[in-house]
């Protein structure tokens, strides 16, 4: 088969492949008809999260159940039309039970060794992102495999096209914890960083909980524009972090924002100053977004972070987060603890996913479409790539 794989630093190819097999009895053989580039594909392309060898990449895929094995019982049938959260889980671990399935036990059981460098505790497994992530080849393929897929996908139905249906995998679920673990409410001002396309996810979500107001920031300002276009927000262009802070509590009659979203991430360009310790030296210019956030927030508030940060991170803002009482969430989105919420307001009409993309490619063209989502060409906000 065809799949885009990673082969180094910038370089990713569509190479022919095995195809994907069963090889557990909980597994299925999904046939992909539409997936996606995400923002945290390009932490791996840009080299922040190490991958050694080739690797299939990809995340954020549904499709066409193809075969399933002997273990998944009536839970899916071939033929079925799904679509699969990102992480892997098994749905019955001491986490999976906890509703951490980022953090599950039984998908990458060895990982994250004692001695396994910065991150050194067990870590869950996700679909094409590294060996550190559990080594499962992704979705931006014409097949793949998925294990536990008695618990993971969600059939779809038919009054839903791919593309209304297909950020239920990732970028949904993770734009609305952001605002779940910002405790939105009701009436509350939500300060988003990034406005890629999690960041307008999260905007969507902090309305479809009731926010009062939401700012989204950004350097760019085609993303501020788009994000205006599809989520209805107050915009903010990024032209420092002072700026940014100045207008967000002139916004707030000086408190600051209730819950601020940190829908960003890292950059090693920008953020990896010194990769031999790998420690950011935060004064000289890193995680800014994140202390932007920090500083940006009232007293009591909440941040949320869910751009990825891959490495130790010097000078966090501790002193902020005691004495303003801040409370900080992150991490990789517990997508199965909400898809079925979100599955519904889809179907419902509660809410438009679509109007995020800018670019639709064939997955012959998958390179193109990493390099226009990378570096911000052409206007694109989000690449789908059809197998
Ligand atoms: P993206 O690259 O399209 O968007 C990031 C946006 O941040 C861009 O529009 C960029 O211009 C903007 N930006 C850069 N510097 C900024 C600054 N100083 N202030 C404000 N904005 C700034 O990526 P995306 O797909 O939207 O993903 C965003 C982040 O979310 C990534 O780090 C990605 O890895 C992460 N992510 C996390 C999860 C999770 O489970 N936690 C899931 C998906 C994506
Ligand atoms: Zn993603
Ligand atoms: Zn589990």
């Amino acid at each position: 088969m065809k799949a885009l794989v990673f082969h180094g630093i910038k370089d990713v190819r569509v190479d022919t492949v095995d195809d994907p097999k069963i090889e557990d009895a909980r597994d299925a053989i999904i046939r992909v008809t539409s997936t996606a580039i995400c923002g945290s594909d390009l932490h791996i392309y840009n080299g922040g999260i190490p991958q050694p060898r080739p690797m299939v990449l990809g995340h954020e895929f549904m499709g066409i159940v193809e075969e399933v094995g002997k273990g998944v019982g009536g839970k899916l049938k071939v033929g079925d039309r799904v679509v699969v959260p990102f992480p892997i889980a098994c749905g019955t671990c001491f986490f999976c039970n906890r509703d951490l399935p980022g953090h599950c036990e039984h998908s990458n059981p060895d990982h994250y060794g004692p001695e396994g460098g910065v991150l050194t505790e067990k870590g869950g497994a996700l679909f094409g992102y590294t060996d550190l992530y559990g080594g499962y080849n992704g979705g931006q393929a014409e097949y793949v495999r998925v294990p536990y897929a008695d618990y993971g996908p969600r059939v779809i139905p038919d009054s839903l096209t791919d593309e209304q249906a297909l950020f239920l995998t990732d970028i949904f679920p993770t734009g609305y914890s952001g605002i779940d673990w910002g405790e939105v409410k009701g009436g509350e001002f939500v300060a988003i960083f990034g406005a890629g396309p999690v960041g307008i996810m999260a905007a969507k979500s902090a309305w479809l909980r009731g926010a009062g107001r939401v700012v989204i920031v950004d350097v760019l300002q085609y993303r501020l524009d788009k994000a205006r276009a599809t989520a209805n927000v107050e915009t903010i262009l990024w032209e420092d972090r002072k700026q940014v802070i100045e207008e967000i509590r002139a916004l707030t009659g000086g408190r600051g924002a209730d819950v601020c979203v940190e829908a960003v991430g890292f950059e090693p360009e920008r953020d990896l100053l010194d990769r031999a310790k790998a420690v950011i030296n935060f004064e000289k210019g890193s995680p800014k977004v994140l202390e932007a956030c920090m500083s940006a927030v009232r007293r009591g508030g909440n941040v949320s972070v869910l751009g990825v940060y891959g490495a130790y991170f010097d000078n966090f803002p501790l002193g902020q987060f005691f004495d303003k009482g801040i409370t900080l969430r992150g991490g990789q989105a517990p997508a199965h603890k909400h898809i079925d919420t979100l599955l519904q307001y889809v179907i419902d009409g509660k809410v438009q996913l679509d109007d995020v993309i800018s670019h639709r490619l064939p997955l012959a063209e998958a390179a193109h479409g990493y390099d226009i989502f990378r570096n911000k060409k052409d206007n694109c906000t989000k690449v789908v790539l059809k197998p």
